[in-house]
């Protein structure tokens, strides 16, 4: 007879929780009696799933009915006291697993920092400001502590074994919490806390100032002593931790007089550590006065805040955009609510930061890629206790906001808003229209060239448009002259890159003593590494790109796995060895400059020279400070710089940005060209932009030259409806992997036969995608075009569920790997 263990109760509960995987469905599991008063939602629990591995998974709900298609496992552990996620986030989550066809799973992961995700392979180490005192430890944390000091680092598995017992999420999430153990951090980013040097007073003092008077009589013939304790005393007030160097300046006295104060028993010296989130300590200042133009665009915002619609704010560059997202800042926080504010990753290092920071100070809040673990959940706190103003790239998205008021999308048509691997594939500007629906906020997408979308969801009056065509202070927008490269070519003029026209004007601006900017697209001509006999190039042994010659390394290397490799001597092919340097990069363009303009003081910025911490910050500095003249880069060099002396930009190839293959590129050359166009001239005097090009016939060039964004709108909008193609459709795009190119051939037939019987040709491929292996996969695309419908978009979506169902029990075909990009491009 089977013994029964657990007697079924009408009033056993069961939680469902999100699994920090891939899976598609939550999961159900039983909670032990003593654990049921702390269950909740929101809080993490320590669960088993597969094959006795432990996960951290987060509580969805807390229920009486048992799941009906498996026998639920036990919980094991509630890992937090209070809830660390609240519901308004969840939702948010629930939107984009389902808009962008990924698991909650998938999505938590990308939504919760380090530090709130534990697995059993989750390394840990001691802190560096634990030290060794152990007096504080309980039995169990002493024994982690101790193995920690022998070990340098172990995994949560390693715990177990030490502790001889199965859950211990809890005990290693308070051991976190108290700052005893971290996380284990990428070897680049050495978590070393910042301290200041602080002191307070000893007890019996601290406790009972009144004796303070004892203290005052027993230093009387020490008046510097008795002048530190004063000023202790007066600086305190109100604060939870005085700086030496505020006693030391008020009271004009050094360490030594502290020190002599510790030693009789008053003051305490010791290192507070501070956060380097925030912290701001400069004084702020008023934001300056509304000029007409702004004053007329706050009115048209309220209006259409009032109508409930999303505000698209198209101003030209240097129209006083961020001065006015400072006022809607300011109103929001007078209300008491918290403000999001969005920006492309690496306009986060530059002068915005430090222009919204004048205003707000410690208000704000910069969350970026750079802060490390413990950092982010510093910061993370921060916002769940109701800091005002957070600054972020797209995960900014993912805080713990509870009372958001405003979103503000700077640079909307970025393309950098949008995740294109891994999941969940998003768009944070477009989940940020929908967080700020959650919430009741108010949002508002800024920028000078508005992304197609946005600007026909004014025209259908989803969102609503206000424009300020003027810049501030009547400033003139640049002169911008398109020059014929090819007719130099035949003229003979053209020097390697650059037209006779552009190394004039450069050489006029040096003479000045102005400065310049010249711009190289990313994307196209990276130099690459030819054999001159037979045509041999160097490609990737993983993926199906040629790699690209860096000559700081003076190697090779491939721009999508990371594959790099020595520069051969000779041909692999023919064995010949005249190889040579194929293409331009930002880096050849600096050194030809230097064989025109030997005077003058060249910089580049591209991905390479911004590596280090604060290699962009230097190099912007330089720049500002006059110690480059010419700052040569890639897409870096449009994003949310404000120079005073740029008299020139450059762009030394539009053939370059036009001639990608992709419905986009007309959309992406023309906001770039008018992006790095205005960087010219913004203070002083009119700025010209020289754009060089071989082919001058495009009609975009024409919209360029003339400002002329309605033009460029309705001609862009003709063809994408003449093609179908965004935003008159939505895109999915499937793609499909293997190792094996016959299995992924194999995989998407199958594919292909689920998904045409249901959609018909919505459906389209399978396609070979334009780059056909990568890290050693090989690829096969498809792509689907929705009419913009909901129902239909959710009948494509489960479409495209089933036909990945169908492949995954397939024989054989069970490990292709199927991704889904919603909205790719
Ligand atoms: P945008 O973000 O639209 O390109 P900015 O906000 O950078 O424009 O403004 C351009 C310049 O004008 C900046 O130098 C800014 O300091 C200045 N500016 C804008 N609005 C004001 C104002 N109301 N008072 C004084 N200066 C302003
Ligand atoms: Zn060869
Ligand atoms: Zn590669």
């Amino acid at each position: 007879m089977e013994e029964q263990l657990h007697p079924a109760t009408a009033t056993q509960t069961y939680v469902t929780v999100i699994l920090p995987l891939a899976v598609p469905k939550t999961f159900t599991y039983e909670v032990p009696e003593p654990l049921v008063p702390e269950v909740d939602f929101g809080k993490r629990v320590e669960v088993e799933f597969g094959k006795a591995k432990r996960y951290s998974a987060l509580i969805l709900e807390v229920t009486n009915t048992p799941p009906e298609a498996y026998q639920p496992k036990l919980l094991l552990s509630v890992i937090d006291e209070s809830p660390i996620v609240n519901e308004t986030q969840v939702r948010l989550w629930r939107w984009i697993a389902d808009y962008y066809l990924c698991t909650l799973g998938e999505v938590m992961n990308a939504a919760l920092p380090a530090n709130l995700k534990l697995s059993s392979e989750t390394i840990l180490s001691l802190s560096p400001l634990f030290g060794q005192d152990f007096s504080d430890l309980n039995d169990q944390e002493y024994l982690i502590a101790e193995a920690l000091t022998i070990q340098k680092e172990i995994t949560i598995d390693d715990v177990r074994g030490i502790l001889q017992r199965k859950t211990v999420y809890p005990l290693i999430r308070r051991m976190l919490d108290k700052r005893i153990l971290y996380l284990k951090e990428d070897l680049k980013q050495k978590y070393k806390p910042k301290t200041i040097g602080c002191v307070r007073l000893q007890d019996p003092y601290a406790s009972q100032p009144k004796l303070l008077e004892e203290a005052f009589a027993k230093l009387s013939r020490s008046t510097r002593q008795v002048e530190a304790l004063m000023a202790y005393v007066q600086i305190s007030r109100g604060l939870d931790h005085v700086r030496k160097q505020d006693v030391y300046d008020k009271a004009g006295v050094d360490s030594t007089v502290l020190r002599a104060l510790e030693k009789k028993g008053i003051f305490e010296l010791y290192e507070h550590e501070v956060s380097r989130i925030g912290g701001y300590e400069e004084t702020t200042i008023e934001a300056s006065t509304l000029s007409d133009q702004q004053t007329q665009a706050m009115a048209a915002i309220r209006a259409g805040f009032e109508d409930n619609k999303p505000v698209l704010l198209h101003g030209v560059t240097g129209s006083g955009k961020t001065r006015v997202y400072i006022e809607l800042i300011q109103e929001a926080i007078d209300r008491g609510e918290q403000v999001l504010y969005l920006l492309p990753e690496i306009a986060l290092t530059t002068q915005i930061v430090s222009r919204l920071e004048r205003v707000f100070g410690d208000d704000i809040t910069v969350y970026h890629s750079r802060l490390n673990n413990n950092e982010r959940v510093e910061l993370w706190n921060s916002v769940l206790n109701g800091k005002p103003v957070l600054l972020g790239a797209r995960s900014a998205l993912f805080l713990p906001f509870s009372k958001l008021g405003l979103i503000v999308v700077d640079e909307e048509h970025d393309p950098s808003f949008k995740q294109y691997d891994p999941n969940p594939r998003y768009n944070a500007r477009d989940a940020a229209v929908f967080l700020a629906h959650l919430h009741g906020a108010k949002v508002i997408l800024g920028t000078a060239t508005p992304s197609l979308e946005s600007f026909s969801n004014t025209k259908k009056d989803k969102y609503r448009l206000v424009e300020m065509p003027e810049r501030f202070g009547g400033l003139q927008l640049p002169e911008i002259r398109i020059v014929d490269a090819k007719q130099e070519l035949k003229e003979r003029k053209l020097q390697s890159h650059f037209t006779s026209v552009l190394i004039d004007a450069l050489k006029t601006t040096l003479e000045q003593g102005q400065q310049a900017i010249l711009f190289q697209n990313r994307r196209g001509y990276s130099p690459t590494y030819r054999c001159t006999t037979c045509g041999w190039h160097a490609e990737c042994i993983q993926c199906d790109v040629s790699l690209t010659y860096h000559k700081y390394h003076n190697n090779l290397r491939c721009h999508y796995c990371g594959y790099q490799t020595n520069l051969p001597s000779a041909c692999p092919a023919c064995g010949d060895k005249k190889l040579v340097i194929k293409g331009f990069g930002t880096e050849k363009i600096e050194d030809e400059l230097k064989i025109y303009l030997p005077e003058a003081r060249i910089a580049r910025m591209d991905l390479d020279t911004v590596r280090g911490k604060h290699a962009h910050a230097r190099l912007i500095n330089d720049f500002e400070e006059g110690r480059t003249d010419i700052l040569v880069g890639t897409q870096m060099v449009t994003k949310g710089l404000d120079f005073e002396k740029v008299a020139v930009v450059g762009v030394l190839s539009a053939d370059q940005l036009l001639q990608f293959p992709d419905f986009r590129a007309g959309e992406r050359a023309f906001q770039l060209m008018l992006q790095v166009a205005g960087r010219a001239g913004r203070k002083h005097k009119r700025g010209q932009v020289i754009i060089q090009a071989f082919n001058t016939t495009s009609p975009v060039l024409r919209e360029v030259l003339a400002g002329d964004y309605p033009g460029f709108f309705t001609r862009e909008m003709m063809e994408r409806n003449q093609f179908q193609y965004p935003p008159y459709v939505r895109l999915i795009r499937i793609t499909l992997k293997h190792t094996k190119p016959a299995t992924v051939n194999d995989g998407a037939k199958l594919f292909e036969k689920v998904l045409k019987k249901r959609l018909g040709d919505w459906a389209m491929g399978p396609a070979v995608p334009y780059v056909s292996r990568i890290r050693s996969y090989y690829l096969l695309d498809f792509m689907i075009k929705v009419p913009k419908d909901p129902k239909k978009l959710a009948y494509a979506k489960a479409s495209i569920r089933e036909a990945t169902e169908y492949l995954n029990q397939a024989k054989g075909l069970s490990n292709v790997r199927v991704s889904v990009d919603v909205d790719p491009y």
